[in-house]
């Protein structure tokens, strides 16, 4: 008996690797399968953390080219070393997914490698990279295998010219031009780094906005800055196939609501229209594990159709968000191990991490119309902010949602300097369902972004000081 884990994880990602340790720490006895040879999922491998060590890096290298001069530091022969900037994002990532196979030896919970089927309730069929198959015995088993990119019919990747988010944070040189399908946060944050590095981007989007799901204002605002930074825009455009050629590649577009085609060229493409979840040969099917367009079904409990098997992250339904994965697994082992759980969807902040970066919770003013609910606005730009200004960073705003009547906090959206991390004070406030005037009368420190949070919240009744 002492051989049967009570959680075997499928999926070494940040919902399943957090609900393992979070398992450990209940005091059940836990093993994580993964098959990518290192820990740590789309987000540390492929995604969160590349890209923002490469925005990071590529933001020094633009203040270094274009931002230090106005400073007074004089910077001479600056020039873009990509070879080590890849280097040192590997570094940084090997770094942390080692740091995960520490937590787990510190936490008692098994690795095991190799790709994970679910072979009947309660059993785990691994197959490691020799082909070899082990089996393992669970009383629970929870289902964490993540995402991958949606394909877009008619154009095959080859991860050189034609990539997706992996081929773009690994690109060997920066390309002359680079064409992005697609919109939405992960395009945008990779574009604006090969911006950066020189290239020259222009994002063709199918809506006729970018960053759809996020509050118009602040897709409009971030729409002119990216202009300005010099982004492209095809706004309301497919695109209908694409031609790879000895110098690149051909795409050809229609307006989305049809019209004439047209052809445009780039050396790289990227396709970023999303990302589906990934259930590949899982053997969800044959053990009965109901799905729902494509995701695992699950209760409000992260339990599937069948006893004994969770799901929780992005093969779930959901904001694809790494956060979010994470506290769906440490809420759903504590389920499991018979506690109460519970996570409020309301107040899942998103972020956007280019500069100024862009983040948001709770609903934006086009819900609240849908929705009829009777809400009051609070504004506040950076321009008017003491910290933004000194610190060479005016642009945006904080724009707080309240409900008219009881003032209740409904959302917030912030288009500004570590807009990411000013959403926190945000999310906190909602968590506790607490109203803009808790946020107006709470002091907060000067100088600080912040500030302009407060601001923001003294603006919905008209009484902010700086503007
Ligand atoms: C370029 C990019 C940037 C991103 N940036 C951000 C960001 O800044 N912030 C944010 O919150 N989110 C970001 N995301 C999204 C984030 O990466 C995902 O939401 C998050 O990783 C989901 O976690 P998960 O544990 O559900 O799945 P994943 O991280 O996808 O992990 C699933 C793991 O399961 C493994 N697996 C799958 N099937 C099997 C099997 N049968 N057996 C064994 N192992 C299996 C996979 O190899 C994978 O490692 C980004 C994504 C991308 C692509």
């Amino acid at each position: 008996m002492s051989d049967v884990y009570d959680l075997v994880v499928i999926g070494g990602g940040p919902g399943g690797y957090v609900a393992a340790i979070r398992a450990a720490q209940l005091g059940m006895k836990t093993a994580c399968v993964e098959m990518r040879g290192a820990l740590g999922g789309t987000c540390l491998n492929v995604g969160c953390i590349p890209s923002k060590h490469l925005l990071h890096a590529s933001h020094a290298y633009e203040e270094a080219t274009h931002g230090f001069a106005k400073l007074g530091v004089v910077a001479k022969e600056v020039s873009l070393d990509l070879k080590q900037m890849m280097a040192s994002k590997d570094e940084v990532v090997t770094g942390l997914t080692q740091g995960i196979e520490f937590l787990f030896k510190k936490n008692k919970v098994d690795y095991v490698k190799g790709k994970g089927r679910i072979a009947a309730k309660g059993k785990v069929a691994v197959t490691d990279a020799d082909g070899k198959e082990t089996t393992l015995e669970a009383k629970n088993i929870l289902i964490a295998t993540g995402s991958e990119s949606t394909p877009l019919p008619g154009i095959e990747v080859d991860e050189k010219k034609i990539v997706t988010s992996t081929g773009a944070l690994a690109l060997g040189k920066v390309p002359k031009k680079m064409v992005i399908i697609g919109g939405g946060v992960i395009g945008l944050e990779l574009g604006v780094v090969w911006r950066r590095l020189g290239a020259e981007v222009e994002v063709v989007e199918f809506l006729d906005r970018i960053l759809p799901t996020m509050d118009g204002e602040v897709s409009k605002t971030m729409q002119r800055i990216l202009k300005k930074a010099g982004f492209a825009f095809r706004l309301s455009t497919k695109v209908t196939g694409a031609k790879t050629t000895r110098s690149g590649v051909t795409l050809t577009l229609e307006p989305a609501k049809g019209g004439d085609a047209e052809e445009i060229k780039a050396d790289v493409v990227l396709v970023s229209i999303g990302r589906r979840p990934y259930t590949d040969g899982l053997g969800l099917e044959a053990v009965g594990v109901e799905m729902d367009r494509g995701k695992v079904r699950i209760d409000g409990h992260y339990r599937t159709s069948v006893e004994g098997i969770w799901a929780i992250g992005d093969v779930v339904d959901g904001p694809m968000l790494a956060h979010k994965a994470e506290d769906e697994g440490v809420v759903a082992a504590e389920i499991m191990s018979g506690q109460a759980g519970h996570i409020d969807y309301d107040c899942i902040p998103s972020v956007v991490y280019t500069w100024p970066e862009v983040a948001s919770v709770g609903r934006t003013e086009e819900q609240l119309k849908e929705q009829d609910v009777a809400y009051k606005v609070g504004k506040f730009p950076f321009q008017a902010n003491s910290r933004a200004r000194a610190s060479g960073g005016g642009e945006g705003f904080v724009k707080l949602l309240s409900d008219a009547e009881t003032d209740q906090v409904l959302g917030a959206h912030i288009i500004g300097p570590d807009a990411g991390t000013l959403i926190a004070e945000v999310a906190l406030a909602m968590e506790f369902g607490a109203s803009s005037e808790d946020i107006a009368r709470t002091c907060h420190a000067h100088p600080t972004l912040n500030e302009a949070v407060k601001e923001a919240a003294l603006a919905v009744d008209g009484r902010q000081i700086h503007a």
